[in-house]
């Protein structure tokens, strides 16, 4: 096959001769080899007066690209022998075979780098790439960590909350003693009716009611930890009936049902989660996250589910929906005593407060 020859790549270096063997006849035949782009080894008929025949004049024999040329063991001063794609070899002397391997050398490195530098310098290419990293990323805090979150729940075993809640425990302790408002014979009635209706909603960990108060505030709030343990301040309990006491632990066994702590604590793990699940050592990764009891900060949703198994929890007490009215209306007296602005715990979450006060309204009149 007669094909015109290219340009060298480097007019004077980049040339060596040697002898030619097509695979088909046992004769060899004298070549110019030269490099050309792409990058390949052109083989160029040199037979007769003209040793470097010029572009113009010589006929290409074979063209091989760099990459697919195999270089034989050179042996001392002997030719190397060069076996090309096309079945061919080409016997180049000693010294031309050495530089025709450094071609190739050069050649894979080449191919090998501008890949990488090719598309860093070509700066559009940078720009999307990296509005496609931080697009991932922001994925991933948005949707991807939660998403990751929900979907690897199932995974955890519930003894890893009760470590996580041991941790947290010992914050409350720290921070609120025993109440000493509530009488004994009212804490034991609040407990038994809900332990009663947490039977009957057939809810899936032991739960354990404890009363504290807030230093001098007393505390208009409740809280629940990951494992059941659930809070009552005094300022709550004190203000509360005991029937909307009912419809507060409703909520907050909401949050433990629905495992929004370790939701929300798999969440900041994000990624680690996936290492944890994987190297199945989770308590120890999550447990490093616990600074304290702001782990235990909800969203906007979590609260919305929370109050959903509230409204059934209260049903199952034998509560009418306007339980809830009475509730947050007397959160919202709260609230206006204290100057109406954002107070601590339950109302510092979302949604606010006139969102669930519309709520209950339509849910009373229904
Ligand atoms: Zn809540």
């Amino acid at each position: 096959m007669m094909t015109p020859s290219s340009e060298p790549i480097a007019a004077t270096a980049a040339t060596a001769t040697g002898r030619w063997f097509d695979g088909l006849s046992t004769q060899p035949r004298r070549v110019t080899v030269v490099q050309v782009a792409g990058p390949s080894l052109e083989l160029r008929a040199s037979e007769g007066a003209d040793p470097m025949p010029t572009a113009s004049t010589a006929a290409v024999l074979a063209r091989w690209p760099l990459q697919q040329a195999r270089f034989g063991e050179a042996w001392q001063a002997h030719p190397t022998p060069v076996q090309g794609p096309d079945g061919s070899t080409l016997w180049l002397d000693a010294q031309h075979g050495a530089e025709a391997r450094q071609w190739a050398r050069q050649a894979r490195q080449q191919t090998r780098e501008p890949l990488v530098q090719r598309w860093i310098a070509s700066w559009p290419a940078a720009v999307v790439a990296l509005v496609c990293a931080i697009a991932v990323i922001v994925w991933f805090d948005r949707v991807g960590a939660g998403w990751l979150a929900q979907a690897s729940l199932p995974l955890i075993p519930r003894s890893v909350e009760k470590g996580l809640s041991k941790q947290l425990m010992q914050h409350v302790d720290q921070r609120w003693p025993e109440s000493r408002m509530v009488q004994q014979e009212r804490r034991e009635r609040i407990v038994e009716r809900f332990h009663a209706v947490a039977r009957t909603m057939e809810v899936p960990v032991p739960i354990t009611l404890q009363f504290r108060r807030d230093g001098i505030q007393a505390g208009f709030n409740a809280m629940a930890l990951p494992d059941g343990h659930i809070i009552l301040f005094d300022g709550l309990t004190e203000a509360l009936t005991d029937d909307e006491i009912m419809a507060v632990l409703g909520h907050e066994l909401g949050h433990v049902v629905h495992r929004h702590g370790m939701q929300r604590l798999m969440r900041g793990a994000g990624l680690l989660t996936v290492a944890g699940v994987a190297v199945g050592d989770f308590s120890s990764v999550l447990g490093s996250l616990v600074g304290g009891l702001q782990t235990l900060h909800y969203s906007r949703d979590d609260e919305r589910e929370a109050d959903a198994y509230g409204r059934q929890f209260a049903a199952a007490a034998g509560l009418r929906p306007d339980i809830w009215l009475s509730v947050w209306r007397k959160f919202r007296e709260v609230q206006d005593a204290q100057g109406g602005g954002e107070v601590p715990g339950w109302m510092s979450t979302h949604p606010t407060l006139d969102e669930r006060l519309k709520e209950a309204e339509a849910a009373a009149v229904r």
